[in-house]
């Protein structure tokens, strides 16, 4: 299916973030139904895109929110999520943060560490409330993504690792307002290698044995997000192939009895949806190269800058010859680039060019650099 352009295009003022709702909903119920087949409980982590429209249909398919802020928690909350389906993840809650989850009464706060482990304890009993916990490890497992979204070595910032976590267990057991619900883990994003979910999930069932010959069981188990989407061919994957990725979990994690299941997916749920759409303001020719310079950049998609990650670029307007094209955003950075030696038909001021898979850690990325705009957000077709 070509991709579907707003009727208004020619009026309409450039950038804009555009949005297919039929494919996003395609993809929420390819999704829902792979889960089901295994049991699988879903959270979609907001951070992706939480523009409302988008939410409301997540929310329909009876997902539940993956939160990394106590904004997010409250977005996610508005949006209609129920608490009991809320988890709080994030290395560096702050307290007011702890204590509107805790207010709220979501379902469980994913811990990264012994000191956080203690403030939530302290928070929760100076409210008389207990919270639930997942402890999220460090599973020393290689997602083989791009070392920027790599997040289950001993060497990131996130979860406990194995080495400390005797200690944190010890921890855990004199805190009378905390109650460990589960463990959790979340190894990387854009994991396109699914062979990395395999031993990510042989690594789980280690970690399990490791609670229950310490005679501690786990209700739950949360084997965090990270499924991959195809940047290069776009129209070739337009769904993520959730069966194979949701299977693995289903086939390989030993799961105990009255068990439950979660994953926390972003990227493969909104990525294809979104679409940033702008127009060539200059083609600049220098002896050594020549530029497509575009009304979009960094400011509304940082991606490229801050990941060095590829987006397909696109011409809309010209079906001229192909020729190579630096293309590049108006923002005083020379990392404002979208792509180099791009081939693009012939293009001219004024072209439409999109950039294709941008509906996740796009437009929630976006920043006022440059005393910048904010671009709008279009939404065509629906449920
Ligand atoms: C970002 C994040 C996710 C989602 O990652 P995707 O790669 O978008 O699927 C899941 N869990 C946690 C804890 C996260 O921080």
């Amino acid at each position: 299916m070509p991709l579907q352009l707003p009727a208004d295009l020619s009026t309409r003022p450039t950038p804009f973030y555009l949005y297919d709702l039929g494919l996003l909903n395609r993809t929420l119920e390819a999704a829902r139904a792979a889960a089901q087949a295994h049991d699988i409980q879903v959270h979609y982590a907001l951070k992706a895109n939480s523009n409302a429209p988008i939410l409301a249909l997540v929310q329909q398919h009876g997902f539940g929110a993956d939160c990394v802020s106590g904004n997010e928690v409250q977005r996610a909350l508005d949006s209609g999520f129920a608490p009991d389906h809320v988890v709080f993840a994030g290395v560096g809650k702050s307290d007011a943060e702890i204590i509107r989850a805790l207010d709220a009464d979501i379902w469980c706060f994913n811990v990264e560490s012994a000191p956080e482990l203690a403030i939530v304890d302290e928070l929760a009993g100076a409210r008389g409330r207990r919270a639930r916990v997942a402890l999220r490890l460090n599973p020393n497992v290689d997602a083989r993504t791009h070392h920027y979204i790599t997040t289950g070595l001993e060497a990131n910032k996130f979860g406990i690792n194995m080495t400390d976590l005797p200690q944190v267990m010890e921890l855990l057991e004199r805190l009378p307002n905390v109650e460990l619900v589960g463990l959790h883990v979340h190894i990387g994003s854009q994991i396109t290698d699914l062979s990395v979910f395999e031993t990510l999930a042989g690594r789980v069932n280690e970690l399990q044995q490791w609670f229950e010959h310490r005679g501690t069981r786990l209700p739950h188990l949360n084997v965090g997000g990270g499924l991959g989407v195809d940047y290069q061919a776009p129209d070739a994957h337009l769904v993520p192939d959730f069966a194979r990725y949701f299977g693995i979990f289903g086939r390989l994690l030993q799961r105990r009895p009255g068990q439950q299941v979660h994953v926390e997916l972003g990227r493969a749920l909104v990525a294809q949806c979104g679409t940033l759409v702008s127009r060539v303001l200059y083609v600049k020719e220098s002896q050594q190269t020549r530029f497509a310079i575009l009304d979009a950049g960094m400011t509304e998609l940082i991606r490229p800058a801050l990941y060095q990650s590829y987006h397909r670029i696109e011409n809309l307007t010209s079906p001229g010859p192909e020729r190579l094209y630096d293309v590049v955003g108006p923002i005083c950075e020379s990392s404002d680039t979208f792509g180099r030696q791009v081939a693009l038909p012939e293009t001219r001021r004024g072209d439409v060019v999109v950039l294709r898979t941008a509906g996740a850690y796009g437009e929630v990325m976006s920043s006022g650099y440059n005393l910048r705009d904010k671009a709008a957000a279009v939404y065509l077709g629906g449920a």
